[in-house]
């Protein structure tokens, strides 16, 4: 085979739909059998490894891998000598410190000398020292919620999404410590060959991220409004503007920012516009 691009990808887990997801929108289609550990792609020079993702930054260092998903949580907290190349904004969450929630808690300092459970001693040994406070961490693999009740420390330091896992485990956030998101990772240095790889494939996730966070807009406009309407559009150059078959009308296209899409909206409506249609964009290459 020439030379392939080795990509490490979760197994199984909170990353693996939005990660194989996001490989197939950039247009790479591989045979997923069930307990595949490693494909390769039909059209694309690239390979893919299914791993835990704990051991994905290690493998990635090591050259097993050339890159990587993981969560950033994962990536930083493994220490490993890998570069962060693209945020891939899925898997949002955040690393945090709880405590039980019938004890009164007023402050970091209330952590001094405390017991505190997590899979992360890296990042939560970090968060107390640049806030100098001594505590003792103990490290444990998993179902670090439970660890208070069973009294095997006196808080935790997890990863939250809706905090509802603390909730019906009996603790409450105090303290948040890392905010994370899946991020591609890579070895320091490729071979050239791979480099150039790497660079397609940083061109195409580009166009799916940027498609993902755009809109593209059509509607309709009466001539006087026209002008006022276009201010209010910035899209890619300018907004394309037809004139209908009805004559003193204009049909507007334009590409708009997800962010700033319901603000527009409303800004189009008082300006005018009628029968304003949105459309979701697949890639875009500006
Ligand atoms: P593995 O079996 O591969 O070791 P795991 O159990 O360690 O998996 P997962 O629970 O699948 O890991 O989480 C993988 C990553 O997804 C985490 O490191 C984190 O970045 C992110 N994540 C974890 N929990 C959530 C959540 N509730 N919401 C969003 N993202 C999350
Ligand atoms: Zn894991």
């Amino acid at each position: 085979m020439k030379e392939a691009l080795r990509i490490a990808v979760q197994k199984s887990g909170r990353l693996s739909e939005n990660s194989l997801k996001l490989i197939k929108e950039c247009g790479i289609h591989f045979d997923n059998g069930i307990g595949k550990l490693r494909t390769v792609a039909y059209n694309f020079p690239a390979e893919f490894l299914f791993l835990r993702d704990d051991d994905i930054p290690g493998y990635v260092q090591d050259g097993v891998a050339d890159l990587g998903i993981v969560g950033e949580n994962v990536a930083v907290e493994k220490d490993r000598n890998v570069r962060i190349i693209k945020r891939l904004g899925f898997s949002k969450c955040r690393l945090s410190i709880a405590v039980p929630r019938t004890r009164s808690y007023n402050g970091i300092q209330d952590l001094n000398g405390k017991n505190i459970a997590t899979s992360y001693p890296k990042l939560l040994g970090d968060y107390l020292k640049e806030h100098h406070i001594s505590a003792n961490i103990h490290e444990i693999s998993g179902s670090v919620e439970i660890a208070p009740s069973i009294g095997l420390s006196d808080a935790v330091c997890d990863i939250v999404s809706s905090g509802s896992t603390l909730l019906t485990n009996g603790l409450k956030e105090v303290e948040t410590i890392f905010r994370s998101e899946a991020v591609m990772i890579a070895r320091p240095e490729v071979s050239a060959a791979k480099e150039k790889i790497l660079k397609q494939l940083l061109f195409r996730l580009d166009a799916v991220q940027k498609g993902n966070n755009s809109k593209y807009i059509l509607l309709n406009a009466p001539q006087e409004a026209t002008e006022k309407i276009i201010s209010l559009l910035p899209g890619m150059r300018s907004p394309t503007v037809l004139p209908l078959a009805m004559g003193g009308w204009n049909s507007i296209h334009s590409v708009v920012d997800e962010d700033r899409f319901w603000e527009v909206i409303e800004q189009l409506k008082d300006a005018g516009a009628e029968g304003i249609l949105v459309v979701p964009i697949e890639k875009m290459i500006v």
